[in-house]
């Protein structure tokens, strides 16, 4: 009967592991996949769905009608003993999704999960955790902003990520892995299987974009990267905990959009730029995807005299939805984009500046550096102190 069905599933919902997501642990699930026996969210559903029916087979747990059969099966294996099964053997770099991760991801994950049995069967993970991949991207010209093809080559035992323009020519750049950030970008370059690869470059921050037609290709690229500084860090440093070194493999930015700031002349105009918060280091480019910011502002602690105030001095002009970062060496006129945004740079500017500082976030300010630009305007670095 569905009505005793319905029941019944609501039920099974309140077992441990069944209440989130078995794929990204968003809590209550709404769906069920009734051949392999899980409850997943909404967002996941869709990706069961988008594998084929040969691969897995979802219903909603309201809106659907269940066969005594397939409640049954859901019933005998549940997102506990699925997980056993099919995450068995999962490498520790492998970025599990939550609800925020981006949606290539998800998707790969899901599909790595239960299309290609990838954690029952640890041969096929050797793309991304034997420490050397090479392959096309397509990457984004500094200049032209047009996408060109361009080779890849990740050495793990290097600690380099070099990218050729031709072939057999020696490589256009050499990256450090251990130095460089990876994040998935596809709210910003507006293609979904892209990356955002930043690193430091005399002193400045550089960022590539890069992407692959294929999703998987693409996620292999960023899981590679994670497995190669995890090898990495372990080898550096054998008595700090894995899970600690998990968090330090790749950020995503805590928060970036449009705001408005002023010259270091108060009285000069707002002018809009484009705001990434990476750690400690808020970035302001002219564009969003810009090859270089225009500047870098270390965020030190409040100890040492950062903090982040509603509004802007008396006598400065206020553009409105306006916060004033303050540093020791110089106060940032800003100005958001509406009360909320305001509310929410400045509560995530906070949060950074109370943090106190780690050796590797002196690191970082010490590598920033003053410098003018070729018009001859002033970038300011603050210093730690
Ligand atoms: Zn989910």
């Amino acid at each position: 009967m569905a009505d005793s069905n319905e029941k019944l599933l609501a039920e099974l919902l309140k077992k441990p592991g069944n209440n989130v997501c078995a794929d990204c642990g968003t809590k209550n699930p709404e769906w069920a996949s009734y051949n392999i026996g899980i409850f997943v969210c909404t967002r996941c559903a869709g990706v069961h769905r988008s594998m084929g029916a040969h691969i897995s087979k979802v219903k909603h747990l309201k809106l659907d009608r269940w066969e005594d059969s397939q409640v049954t099966r859901v019933r005998e294996v549940g997102n506990n003993v699925a997980r056993l099964h099919y995450e068995e053997r999962v490498p520790s770099c492998y970025r599990r999704p939550n609800q925020d991760a981006p949606q290539v991801l998800v998707e790969q994950w899901i599909r790595a999960k239960y299309e290609r049995e990838e954690f029952c069967h640890p041969e096929r993970q050797n793309h991304y955790v034997s420490g050397f991949m090479e392959g096309f991207l397509m990457k984004r010209g500094k200049e032209d902003s047009k996408y060109h093809p361009r080779k890849f080559v990740l050495s793990e035992a290097d600690d380099t990520l070099k990218y050729h323009v031709k072939e057999n020519k020696e490589p256009k750049a050499v990256l450090r892995i251990s130095e460089l950030n990876v994040a998935f970008a596809p709210a910003k370059t507006g293609l979904q299987n892209s990356l955002q690869i930043s690193f430091m470059k005399d002193g400045t921050t550089r960022h590539l974009y890069v992407y692959h037609e294929d999703p998987e290709v693409i996620t292999n690229w960023y899981l590679a990267i994670r497995c190669a500084k995890l090898h990495r860090l372990q080898i550096a440093y054998p008595g700090i905990s894995e899970s600690e070194l998990l968090l330090q493999l790749t950020r995503d930015f805590a928060r970036e959009g449009y705001l408005w700031k002023t010259g270091p002349r108060h009285s000069d105009a707002y002018k809009k730029r484009w705001f990434t918060l990476d750690g400690r280091k808020l970035m302001y480019h002219d564009e969003p995807m810009d090859a270089h910011p225009k500047g870098e502002i270390f965020l030190g602690s409040t100890m040492d005299g950062f903090a982040v105030k509603l509004g802007v001095p008396t006598g400065a002009k206020d553009q409105g939805f306006s916060f004033t970062l303050e540093t020791p060496d110089r106060s940032y006129l800003l100005s958001a984009q509406s009360n909320d945004d305001r509310t929410q740079w400045m509560s995530i500017i906070q949060r950074v500046i109370e943090k106190p500082l780690t050796p590797h976030d002196m690191s970082i300010a010490a590598r920033l550096v003053r410098k003018r630009t070729a018009s001859g305007t002033m970038n300011i670095f603050s210093s730690v102190r």
